[in-house]
């Protein structure tokens, strides 16, 4: 039997304030004493007054507009009551029909609202003298949170995981976050089921998936397990899954029957924010050029291929680090397409050598002689024989790991070989062998 599969993706994201979204405490807690950064607001004490942090409300608006959301000229925050060990308030600072982001579209998929909260604190469940205990770090309490959450557009794995990487790196790009998942500034939600046309009247949410390479496996591994229970004419439960890297598949945490209700209202002690054009136009320009922009202007600009132009956009660093020596090499003579091809080669560490010492190095490697014949071929059969796992994989077809082997050569003829020459000598050994 055919099914249409759906995913839906939650994202939560830590914005890179200086201070939390509701008080002053510091954000910089990563590595320090638990409950250290900490007060009576985020600390949820009765009678604390929580007063919105505009740059963080900010940062929201230009991760939506990179979006493409509209933004509302009138949003609130609502109060999402829930309980919970890492709420000791009993809700969460949230924004529930008014959010500051909403119906948006990135690569193919719609987006349905991006909204901003407050992070929650920190559980760790551990055995402390003998005794199971659950301690509670506050220093992540009052984070300020966005929270992306998208259409069930989604219809497999590989896009799911072409959405995230592409989100992340425009979340870098902006500078709003490092979505760093291993540290907890991104975390992932799936929501997943399948149906024979429509949406089926039931989902899978799968959570505590730390890296894309496991959304891309639990996802792979619930179209499966979805299919065959359908199969048989039943249907899936509506719960909560993880993913068991040991055992390879997804495993029930929690049975959830209905959708929690939060009863939801209006956080009473922080007024409506209203943004006019004006402020929403002055956020838009503060945007800096996007990763698919930047691709396509260097494409055009410094007549690159699509694969280069998209390694040397990769992050911003790097797109500034090739545009700052570009301009040089055009003083000097050197052609840019040639300074593409050493950056992505090479594998050129930008944050040890700035571009003007870049740029004097190829020049003095313009008069070095070139290692040619046999001193290159005895190279090349270093290499080959140090990397024979990647010879493999471009016998199997994956014909860009060359570049790999060229950078390594290179590496070992210390710059002095033709890069092309290299390529081609590569490829025919590896015919060859
Ligand atoms: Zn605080
Ligand atoms: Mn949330």
């Amino acid at each position: 039997m055919e099914f249409k599969v759906f995913i839906g993706l939650e994202i939560h994201i830590e914005l890179k304030t200086k201070a939390k979204m509701f008080c002053h405490c510091g954000t910089d807690y990563f590595g320090h004493k638990p409950n250290t950064h900490v007060c009576p607001v985020c600390l949820g004490l009765p009678g604390a007054l929580p007063v919105p942090n505009k740059k963080a409300i900010e940062l929201t608006i230009m991760v939506g507009q990179a979006l493409n959301c509209r933004i509302n000229s009138f949003s609130k925050f609502d109060r999402k009551n829930y309980f919970y060990p890492d709420l000791p308030k009993g809700y969460q600072i949230s924004q529930y029909d008014l959010p500051f982001c909403k119906n948006g579209k990135f690569l193919d998929v719609d987006i349905t609202r991006a909204h901003l909260e407050e992070d929650t604190a920190k559980l760790a469940h551990l055995k402390l003298n003998g005794k199971e205990v659950s301690l509670i770090d506050f220093n992540r309490s009052g984070i300020p949170l966005l929270e992306i959450v998208t259409e069930p557009d989604i219809k497999n794995s590989k896009q799911a995981k072409e959405f995230l990487k592409k989100l992340t790196q425009t979340v870098r790009y902006l500078d709003v976050s490092d979505c760093d998942m291993e540290k907890g500034s991104m975390r992932l939600e799936v929501n997943i089921s399948l149906g024979k046309d429509k949406l089926p009247d039931y989902k899978v949410e799968l959570k505590n998936l730390n890296s894309f390479r496991f959304v891309e496996k639990a996802i792979d591994y619930e179209i499966k397990r979805q299919k065959e229970i359908l199969e048989k004419g039943e249907k899936p439960t509506q719960e909560t899954r993880g993913w068991d890297e040991k055992r390879q598949r997804t495993f029930s945490q929690r049975i959830k029957e209905e959708a929690q209700d939060y009863r939801y209202f209006p956080e009473p002690d922080i007024p409506p924010i209203r943004l006019n054009e004006k402020e929403i136009g002055e956020i838009k320009k503060s945007l800096p050029e996007l990763p698919e922009e930047k691709k396509r202007r260097f494409t055009k600009a410094y007549c690159l291929s699509d694969y280069n132009a998209s390694l040397l956009t990769e992050n911003m660093k790097m797109a500034n680090f090739f545009e700052g020596t570009a301009s040089l090499a055009g003083e000097k003579g050197i052609e840019v397409k040639k300074i593409a091809n050493i950056l992505i080669n090479r594998k050129v560490n930008i944050n040890k050598i700035s571009p003007e010492k870049f740029i004097r190095n190829i020049l003095k490697e313009k008069t070095k002689p070139q290692i040619k014949g046999k001193d290159l071929n005895k190279i090349i059969k270093k290499v080959l024989e140090n990397n024979q796992k990647v010879v493999k994989e471009i016998k199997k077809g994956k014909e860009g790991a060359i570049e790999f082997l060229v950078g390594q050569v290179m590496r070992e003829a210390k710059g002095q070989v033709n890069p092309n020459q290299a390529r081609k000598t590569l490829r025919e050994k590896i015919k060859s062998a």
